[in-house]
């Protein structure tokens, strides 16, 4: 056993001073060892083979340790207390900043998720659309001088009519397909209830207010016996629900070729509540205009085959930007197509 403690000590130190550690496995010490093991007397046989193995496994831990050791001597050193070197740094290999969801496409997400638990469907619009769907199913004949108010950008195609197609300027151009699809819904005594939030596009001259490009949400509701009652309710749900806050509401007669009576509807300014005669929002007049609404002409359900004398409902459009600038007191519209980052990283 004495001989054996000798070897330990004199092949660990060999191990820890050699560039193949393994080799020493296969050292004339250990074998001689082996060799011993027939020539003693039976019963010492097993404490001495034992005390071999246990040797052996103690020498192949420190091979093990030692083979780590000579693999990483090649690898500097890392303080990671160092100062980082700015000018080192590769721009393209850093990590991204985290992106986030485009403020209009979150508020259009909760403005689905209130009228989803009012029961409302969501549809998507088009961005290129035919005459019919934009003005004539909506009680815009051919000539109307009321289609000229929308500043509509034109293509250069035609339909089969021979009439230019036209990137939609507001959502309702979906609501005489909308009134199709959910229309045997009426027939099983139940209500058409849709909202179409999407893109509209017109040919504005662009200031803080205005942009060629922005978004409507289109609400439709058509039952037996819906009232202005009805759609003024809505609408206040609605917007008390957006803000948070109980609102007052007024409605004003108003003109548009696909409702009748038609209505601008104003809240109070959900901003100053009227009690500030500077505030930006609502210029001091505690009353914002805010969206155009009215009941459903009966020609517009006529084109979607649905019987005015049986059917009526209500429709409205709101701008989308102006509910969202008013939530969060942006001041300029274009901020939300500018693609800027220090805009864009608050929301
Ligand atoms: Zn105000």
């Amino acid at each position: 056993m004495d001989k054996i403690d000798t070897i330990r000590t004199k092949l660990l130190a060999e191990i820890d001073s050699t560039d193949s550690p393994r080799s020493i496995l296969r050292s004339k010490e250990l074998r001689e060892l082996y060799a011993e093991i027939p020539k003693l007397p039976v019963e010492q046989r097993s404490d001495f083979g034992g005390a071999i193995n246990v040797m052996k496994q103690q020498l192949e831990q420190a091979i093990d340790r030692r083979e780590a050791e000579l693999s990483a001597v090649d690898l500097a050193p890392i303080d990671v207390t160092a100062p980082m070197d700015v000018n080192a740094l590769v721009p393209e290999l850093l990590p991204s900043s985290q992106g986030t969801i485009h403020p209009l496409m979150s508020e259009i997400d909760k403005i689905s998720d209130i009228f989803y638990r009012m029961g409302y469907v969501t549809e998507e619009s088009r961005e290129i659309d035919d005459q019919f769907h934009m003005f004539e199913s909506l009680n815009f004949p051919k000539g109307h001088p009321a289609r000229d108010d929308y500043d509509t950008f034109m293509t250069e195609e035609t339909d089969a009519d021979g009439d230019r197609l036209i990137a939609p300027a507001h959502t309702s151009t979906m609501q005489n397909r909308v009134l199709k699809k959910y229309r045997s819904r009426l027939e099983k005594g139940e209500s058409i209830a849709a909202i179409v939030p999407d893109r509209v596009f017109r040919n504005e001259d662009l200031d803080a207010r205005h942009e060629h490009t922005f978004y409507q949400v289109e609400g439709v509701y058509v039952a037996k016996g819906v009232t202005v009652g009805n759609l003024i309710a809505t609408l206040q749900e609605f917007l008390q629900e957006y803000y948070g806050k109980k609102l007052d509401v007024r409605v004003n007669p108003f003109y548009f070729p696909f409702t009748e009576p038609s209505f601008e509807f104003a809240l109070s300014c959900p901003f100053c509540e009227g009690k500030d005669d500077s505030c930006k929002v609502c210029s001091g007049e505690g009353w914002i205009e805010l969206l155009g609404c009215g009941m459903i002409h009966p020609n517009v359900l006529k084109a979607a085959d649905i019987d005015p004398e049986i059917y009526t409902g209500f429709a409205f459009g709101c701008g989308i930007d102006r509910l969202v600038m008013m939530k969060y007191g942006i001041e300029d519209v274009r901020h939300f197509e500018s693609g800027k980052l220090d805009f864009l990283r608050q929301f």
